[in-house]
């Protein structure tokens, strides 16, 4: 990290003033760099994975650029997606909170145009959209371009995955020629760099190395589990962990509904975030998650995409992720403003080989998960369970409920033991799982070294590999992640309130 302070960089007094009262204590690299080239009006090409503050790379330097007093667009922001689009908007909103009469206008599809359209007569200096909408209000001219004097593509490798590459390329033609330009990649495939030879010539670049630093605050996990059993590893990690807020990865729209609902079930205040939502309930349910209305949100790579909610305490994979560089936005999800986040991964016994991807992508080892024993878990159910009673000792109602019990018990020359256990019991039939009387059994362990023979190992099948059983013949064979005995390392979480799930019912 640089030793440079904010106030080293020459932005203007007012912005300083925002960042100041934000909190950040000194630039991130990419901040460092883009910042000085920005100020002097140079074209930039930044190269930096998520998480490594971006947004405040552009935002903070163009934003000391603009006239405040002119209520005409001044900076153009492209952004993949409409939660990026809010989510920088935002940003900008911040950074310029000590301007006066200043406007921020977040432009996306799938909301009315109307509101769009009154923002912008109505003024705004910065706007930040989607490539295809910021087109239409092109087209239509209701929006113009005539006084901007920056234009930033944001996240450009993931508008060209998304099939905005036509788009992009259209407004900026439309963009004044002495414009200045930034683009923003986590990557440079051969189109992009295209559009940056054609649009930004000359351009500073600034390329930062560290994928890293996305990594580095977050402690990496990986689980090895049957696929049948996954659900039964899920509920117990949320059941030990001392989670804030966490999100849990999937595959497929259907599976972040169905997985929400079996969790829901559960007691967990939890929600779907998916591409079949409408954009309305997307921005409610990022909404709810940050305000703690929600704590788990069960999401796919594109719904999540760029999603910063700081009490992100967990990255559940419970489905391995497609690419290492979607496994990498995913665990970013977590860590936000240099907090401490942590990160789980979930493998079935054919998906084994993505640990060893998955370490050389990041950098970074994985370290092997471990639910407690059934023994421990009941422990720290009963646990829960006294904490729950005790939190009822001084009901209100109890001196009442004492009263009518003692004639109940001596009416039927019960103890109160007797009556007290009894109780007990129908309150487990009637929320089943109330009443920790069983240990819990243990989840079958696999072994998260690669088979050895791989002939049979095909998808589905179970030839491939042996359930480990804790001494099984393969446990410890791999490197970074041997067969320990379950309940050590992977500790209940100390203390904690009484399980909210149970609370809740
Ligand atoms: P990126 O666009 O590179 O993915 P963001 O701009 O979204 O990253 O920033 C990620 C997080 O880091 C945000 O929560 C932001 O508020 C925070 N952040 C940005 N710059 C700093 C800084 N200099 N110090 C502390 N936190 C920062
Ligand atoms: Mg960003």
């Amino acid at each position: 990290m640089s030793e440079l302070s904010f106030a080293d960089l020459g932005l203007d007094p007012a912005v300083l003033e925002a960042v100041t009262a934000v909190g950040y204590e000194t630039p991130s690299p990419i901040q460092a760099q883009s910042i000085p080239a920005l100020l002097q009006g140079n074209h930039l090409l930044g190269v930096a994975q998520t998480g490594t503050g971006k947004t405040a790379a552009f935002a903070l330097p163009l934003l000391s650029r603009v006239d405040a007093s002119v209520m005409d667009p001044q900076i153009l922001v492209l952004a993949p997606t409409r939660e990026l689009a809010i989510q920088v908007a935002e940003a900008f909103t911040t950074y310029a909170s000590k301007f006066r009469n200043f406007h921020v206008l977040p432009i996306y599809g799938g909301q009315d145009f109307f509101p769009q359209i009154k923002g912008l007569r109505r003024g705004a200096q910065v706007i930040v959209g989607t490539p295809g909408r910021l087109l239409d209000h092109l087209r239509k001219g209701t929006l113009k371009l005539d006084k901007l004097k920056a234009l930033v593509l944001d996240e450009a490798d993931e508008m060209l995955r998304m099939g905005f590459i036509d788009d992009v390329e259209a407004i900026l033609a439309k963009t004044p020629e002495n414009c200045q330009r930034a683009l923003f990649s986590a990557t440079m495939p051969p189109q992009i760099k295209k559009v940056a030879q054609t649009y930004l010539r000359d351009a500073t670049e600034v390329k930062i190395e560290s994928e890293t630093r996305t990594v580095e605050r977050i402690a990496q996990f990986v689980l090895p589990v049957y696929a049948e059993r996954k659900l039964d590893a899920l509920t117990r990690i949320l059941e030990v962990e001392p989670i804030d807020a966490a999100i849990i990865f999937v595959r497929t729209k259907a599976e972040t509904t169905l997985l929400a609902e079996k969790l829901s079930a559960r007691g967990h205040a939890v929600a779907p975030l998916n591409g079949d939502l409408n954009q309305r309930q997307r921005e409610q349910t990022v909404e709810d998650l940050k305000r703690g209305k929600k704590d788990i949100v069960v999401a796919t790579d594109v719904a999540a995409r760029g999603l910063d909610v700081p009490r992100i305490t967990h990255v559940i994979n419970y489905d391995v992720p497609y690419d290492t560089e979607a496994y990498i936005h995913r665990v970013g999800r977590t860590g936000r403003a240099g907090r401490n986040g942590k990160a789980i991964l979930l493998v079935t016994p054919r998906e084994r080989s993505w640990l060893r991807t998955l370490e050389r992508a990041t950098n970074s080892p994985m370290e092997p998960y471990e639910l407690p024993s059934p023994a421990d878990l009941q422990k720290m159910r009963i646990e829960q369970f006294e904490s729950q009673l005790l939190g009822f000792a001084e009901d209100r109602k109890l001196a009442k409920a004492m009263a009518m019990l003692d004639e109940i018990a001596e009416r039927n020359e019960m103890d109160m033991a007797m009556v007290a256990g009894a109780l007990a019991v129908w309150m487990e039939a009637a929320q089943p799982g109330s009443l920790p009387l069983e240990q819990p059994e243990a989840l079958p362990v696999v072994s998260a070294a690669p088979p050895r023979d791989r002939k049979g190992g095909r998808p589905g099948g179970k030839p491939g590999f042996k359930p480990g059983f804790k001494k099984g013949p393969k446990a410890g064979a791999g490197k970074g992640f041997k067969g320990k005995p379950a309940g050590k390392g992977g500790k209940p979480a100390g203390k904690r309130p009484p399980r909210q799930s149970d609370a809740k019912r």
